[in-house]
């Protein structure tokens, strides 16, 4: 997993950041990888089933019109409220706006409860949202080496369980595209695991691709922002001397380098730690310098809080403050919660958000899927986890998804192909999904398992 960061420093600002392991990310990411967008026209209109998208029309094309809003800076001081079932798609809608609003627009998803569990204070925990939600793009000169490796774009992550490598495009900001070997190049890339940084030399003729060595000084300076970064080759026999290199940090990514390099009294305050006030005004400052120099833009990204009936009264008063700031994500929130009590109070509310929030709150809703939209969402997921299904098994599959959870079928998906892998078939056919569904049982029949044998249990 790529946080993204890039590595180098800045008029004094240090912008190296070392890996951190954001497990509960990685697999939230990982759920939704199918989406890259709303799969809305140009007139925002929602297709049947675009860029991983499925049905749910009315919510996208809420999300859509929301979109332009935020395009044209009319959500200020606002959030977006999804309400609707789990299992509805409300994650996968704010994701999927993130990226409409840009490739490198950051999303956060955190789930409310969050906030009470990480030994720190609520306060801190959601400031360091919102600060992993604004993007800083930074643009610099730098010198690049003939063959090197400037940036790599490949549509889907190259690692990972059954992740594929999509399209590939050859791209230069200022030069022309040099040649595009379409798939074999893309084989090439992934085998050698060439990455930004590395310097090749590229068989025109069959795409093969030699690693030269690696150039460790100028890699950092544009190390590659998730998944989707672009590949750019200096041309052979032409030394290009200068080239803009733009990338994308988050604040919080910024605010933790700077947090740690104070001193080592930052490790005793765990993994990332709270963050001091004083480092977070002096990066606030330097990136408004950035910017008046035009060596930095701000990227507003989105943040996702779920389950957001969970957030206390103290809670909703720092949200309603941190919404007026003009550096403030796009902040959208989830609940599948009618009437109920806002934490913290003896009050009743609606989705237990206090009224002077709701005010604030565009509400988008979300409803159950359709069977057939379920199919189509499991068959996305097929191809995205790389399996083949056969048709009767993925119709077998959608009755599970209807009876029990899309969520849960979703989930049958990776195991009943390493099931069908162990019987050394190619494709997933009934007895494999049968087999998994015998072997890991959905929330209901837990529950009525549970409640067979509550007696043995409780003692
Ligand atoms: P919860 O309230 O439990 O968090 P949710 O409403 O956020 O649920 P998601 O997590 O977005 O639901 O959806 C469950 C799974 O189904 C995810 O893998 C998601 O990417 C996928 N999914 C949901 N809706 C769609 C859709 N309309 N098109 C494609 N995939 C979808």
């Amino acid at each position: 997993h790529n946080t993204g960061v890039a590595r180098g420093t800045m008029a004094g600002v240090s912008l190296a950041a070392s890996e951190e392991h954001e497990m509960t990310k990685i697999e939230r990411i990982g759920a939704h990888s199918h989406i890259r967008g709303l799969g809305l026209t140009d007139d925002l209109t929602p297709k049947a089933s675009a860029q991983g998208m499925v049905g749910q029309i009315k919510a996208r094309r809420a999300a859509g019109v929301v979109q332009n809003m935020i395009k044209e800076g009319k959500l200020a001081g606002q959030a977006v409220l999804i309400a609707g079932q789990p299992g509805t798609g409300k994650t996968a809608i704010a994701l999927g706006l993130a990226q409409s609003l840009g490739s490198d627009t950051p999303f956060t998803a955190i789930s409310a409860s969050e906030i009470y569990s990480l030994g720190m204070s609520k306060t801190e925990v959601l400031t360091q949202a919102f600060r992993r939600s604004i993007g800083v793009r930074i643009k610099e000169e730098t010198e690049i080496i003939e063959g090197e490796v400037v940036e790599v774009q490949i549509d889907r992550p190259a690692t990972g369980t059954g992740a594929k490598v999509g399209k590939l495009t050859l791209k230069t900001t200022e030069m022309e595209t040099i040649y595009d070997l379409g798939n074999k190049l893309i084989e090439s890339l992934t085998k050698e695991k060439v990455q930004a940084g590395d310097v090749i030399t590229i068989d025109k003729a069959t795409g093969k691709i030699t690693k030269l060595g690696r150039s460790f000084t100028r890699a950092r300076d544009y190390d590659a922002t998730g998944p989707q970064t672009r590949f750019v080759q200096c041309p052979e026999g032409e030394l290009q001397k200068r080239k803009e290199v733009v990338h994308t940090v988050t604040l919080h990514e910024i605010d933790v380098i700077n947090n740690r390099t104070q001193g080592f009294l930052a490790l005793f305050s765990g993994d990332t730690g709270e963050i001091k006030g004083e480092v977070r005004q002096q990066i606030n400052a330097k990136v408004a310098e950035w910017r008046e120099e035009g060596k930095a833009e701000l990227v507003p990204g989105v943040l996702f809080v779920d389950e957001v009936h969970m957030l206390d009264i103290e809670c909703f008063s720092f949200l309603n403050r941190a919404l007026e700031d003009d550096m403030a994500p796009v902040v959208i929130v989830a609940t599948n919660r009618g009437i109920t009590r806002i934490r913290g109070t003896q009050n009743m509310s609606p989705h237990g958000i206090p009224i002077d929030m709701l005010d604030r709150m565009i509400i988008i809703k979300t409803v159950p899927y359709q069977e057939k939209e379920i199919k189509e969402i499991l068959k996305i997921r097929c191809e995205e986890e790389d399996c083949e299904i056969q048709d009767e098994a993925l119709v077998v599959l959608t009755k599970i998804g209807v009876e029990t959870s899309l969520r849960y079928a979703i989930q049958l998906i990776t195991l009943a192909n390493l099931v069908a892998i162990k019987r050394k078939e190619k494709q997933i056919t009934i007895p494999d999904v049968k087999k998994v569904y015998q072997l890991f049982i959905d929330e209901q029949r837990s529950q009525k398992f549970l409640k067979e044998y509550e007696d043995e249990f409780m003692f």
